[in-house]
């Protein structure tokens, strides 16, 4: 539609020249464009070279706008090319500044709500006996830490009991004048019978209870760890079960993971500590945000995905193992594959606790462990200037295989020439390129009318990016910029 618009008045532009010549001859300009329209300027199908016109209008063979070539202006230049600004407008030339800048890449991801591994607790038995009681009967159910679980008929304890009475009733029954051997000796029996319990199960306070009434009792209550939500039950009421038999499984989900999926492209910008927002389909308005807190250092072979974990704070309990999620990273890409994040350029964080971040170096509060500098983990402060990328358009580069080639606009203001450069690209970030060698700050590349320049290369049989030696000209060998 824009391009017929342009036609149109590039028409009535000439058909009102041509009457100016004709009704008055002083009008050089109008003339001379006419001119060189007529003898130098032909046309020609960027699908078909072999078609030669000499006036503007659709190939015959695939009904294609044609696209302007002049012979006049053929640049010395073996790859670079000349063109009048009606032919730039024609061919929709874009171009585009080459500059320094952070740019961001939007890392998309799919995953999974999982529980977090820290805060899953089995309640297994400590002694072989018989479930008398189990006082939480369905999975699902919610219990805070120190709540009853289950009530164990255990023979065992009988015996351990025995030899923690005997201990007391020694005990008391020393005198003041008794030794110290025997008193110490008697002191670290006592202590002994109660760790021996303590194993078996019972707590500080049960313990207590038997020295006080000094009745041994042959059942054990056993209390949940930790709170959360009971999410396996692995037995039933009246099961004998032996030590270390599984009983409940207990999830705290005050805080979850996100198990997610990251393509092998993408790990450039993933880094640990990063932040994480995703959303999921029971809340679909919401978003959530958590901590990359491990990216596997494997591949995996099937999905060619790296698994990484996100740590996500759950305090109102809206996630919950299973849930899908989509998630997003967005990072500002630095050079050298480096990653600029504001929050984490010149601080120290714990290796084990990303939410753990400092301004100085400093031990983790979680886990004491000494923090790290962020910078080994591939952060760069925001300020040096080498850490700034050089990058282009992702539409100015016409990639082939392993080729890149951009069309730099020369700096001549009079005359728009254009040379194809071959360049080596970096990681694709987002809407642009990294470039790591071809061009340099400040340069002008084409974004939209590249194919277009390079098919009028081609049809000069000059160098272009499909056809790298050109055809009559080869570029001299070891040739580059
Ligand atoms: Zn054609
Ligand atoms: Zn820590």
């Amino acid at each position: 539609m824009k391009k017929r618009k342009i036609l149109i008045i590039i028409i009535i532009a000439f058909l009102i020249g041509f009457f100016i010549r004709d009704g008055c001859e002083g009008k050089k300009e109008a003339y001379k464009t006419g001119t060189i329209q007529k003898s130098n300027q032909w046309w020609t199908c960027s699908m078909h070279p072999q078609i030669r016109q000499p006036k503007m209008g659709k190939c015959p063979i695939c009904f294609m706008d044609l696209i302007p070539a002049e012979q006049e202006t053929i640049s010395a230049s073996t790859n670079a090319i000349t063109f009048t600004e009606e032919a730039l407008k024609l061919m929709e030339v874009e171009t585009s500044l080459v500059e320094r800048k952070y740019v961001e890449a939007q890392i998309k991801m799919v995953g999974k709500i999982d529980y977090d591994e820290a805060r899953v607790k089995y309640i297994s038995s400590w002694v072989p006996g018989r479930i008398d009681r189990l006082y939480v009967d369905f999975t699902g159910i919610e219990v805070t830490k120190g709540d009853h679980m289950v009530y164990l008929y255990s023979p065992n304890l009988i015996s351990a009991q025995a030899e923690l009475l005997q201990s007391v009733a020694a005990k008391n029954d020393l005198k003041s004048e008794s030794s110290d051997f025997l008193t110490s000796s008697i002191e670290s029996t006592l202590k002994a019978a109660r760790e021996k319990l303590r194993l078996l199960g019972l707590t500080t306070q049960q313990i207590e209870e038997v020295e006080k009434t000094g009745k041994p009792t042959d059942h054990i209550t056993i209390y949940a760890p930790i709170g959360g939500i009971v999410i396996e039950k692995n037995i039933n009421q009246g099961a004998y079960v032996e030590t270390g038999t599984k009983i409940y499984t207990i999830a705290d989900l005050s805080e979850v993971w996100v198990k997610l999926d990251a393509y092998e492209s993408d790990l450039i910008w993933l880094r640990y500590g990063q932040k994480v927002e995703f959303t999921t389909e029971a809340f679909p308005a919401e978003s959530f945000e958590g901590v990359i807190s491990f990216i596997s250092p494997v591949l995996d072979p099937q999905t060619r995905t790296i698994k990484l974990r996100v740590n996500v704070k759950n305090t109102d309990g809206k996630l919950k193992p299973g849930m899908f999620v989509h998630a997003i990273v967005k990072t500002n890409v630095a050079a050298s594959g480096n990653v600029m994040d504001a929050n984490m350029a010149n601080k120290w964080i714990c290796p084990m606790h990303p939410s753990v971040v400092k301004d100085s170096f400093n031990q983790c509060d979680i886990c004491g462990m000494d923090l790290v500098k962020t910078e080994t983990l591939g952060y760069v402060s925001e300020k040096k200037h080498e850490h700034i990328p050089l990058v282009i358009p992702a539409s100015a580069p016409l990639i082939t295989g392993k080729r890149a080639v951009v069309y730099v606009r020369l700096p001549d203001p009079n005359k728009p020439t254009f040379e194809g450069r071959e360049v080596v690209l970096g990681p694709r970030a987002g809407n642009y390129y990294i470039v790591q060698k071809g061009l340099n700050e400040g340069e002008i590349v084409v974004t939209n009318g590249n194919f277009k320049i390079d098919s009028a290369l081609q049809i000069q049989a000059k160098p272009s990016m499909m056809s790298p030696k050109g055809e009559e000209k080869p570029m001299p060998a070891g040739h580059q910029h």
